[in-house]
């Protein structure tokens, strides 16, 4: 095959993207949401994944860790254990996205996470460009980890044999006297140790 033929597939390629759709970049649609009691349905979730071109199990699986609460896929609806706006899991969505998705070359969304070796490779199937996977740029900037004195809206998962309640958030572990499970709770960072989080409860939702 000849430059020539493949510069003219590129050139073929590019005009049929432009006549697809007037922006060439992915415009995840809003979610839709609704809640139902104290969770939340976003309606086309599997409309989204789908779009996004990555596994639902994939991404449900990274909401749980950023918002660090369960989430359950339902026939093609995501419930989540806990209210939260279209537009907190909106921005999420863009977040993932920006990390796990768009080349970081040209934007193009359509790419593969390949594994080499222990690095996660993304890889542009419209410019060829292959790098690491960067973790979520955004969530590191503008959320911080868990820091002793801030206070954070939690779900307690279960509770340990001494009675208190316990959740992971952002890779900790969170311990808060009095949580019972699935109570939606405000708490402030008392100490943080190891990787586990001593909590005190401010206020229940
Ligand atoms: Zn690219």
């Amino acid at each position: 095959m000849s430059d020539n033929y493949e510069d003219l597939l590129k050139k073929a390629s590019g005009m049929l993207a432009k006549s697809n759709t007037s922006d060439s970049r992915l415009k995840i649609p809003e979610p839709d949401v609704i809640f139902e009691g104290k969770s939340t349905i976003i309606r086309n979730f599997l409309d989204i994944t789908d779009l996004i071109n990555r596994e639902p199990q994939v991404i449900a699986k990274y909401l749980m860790k950023e918002f660090g609460i369960g989430v359950t896929i339902n026939g093609r609806r995501l419930i989540i254990n806990r209210k939260l706006s279209a537009s907190q899991i909106s921005k999420k969505f863009s977040q993932y996205m920006d990390s796990y998705v768009k080349c970081y070359e040209c934007g193009s969304p359509d790419t593969v996470i390949q594994r080499v070796g222990r690095i996660d490779l993304l890889t542009c199937k419209a410019c060829g460009a292959q790098h690491p996977i960067k973790l979520t740029r955004d969530s590191k900037s503008n959320e911080a980890d868990l820091e002793e004195g801030k206070q954070y809206n939690i779900t307690i998962n279960e509770v340990g044999k001494s009675g208190e309640g316990r959740t992971s958030y952002k890779g900790y572990s969170i311990i808060v006297a009095g949580g019972k499970k699935g109570e939606n709770l405000r708490v402030v960072i008392k100490k943080i140790r190891n990787g586990t989080a001593i909590a005190e409860i401010v206020s229940k939702s």
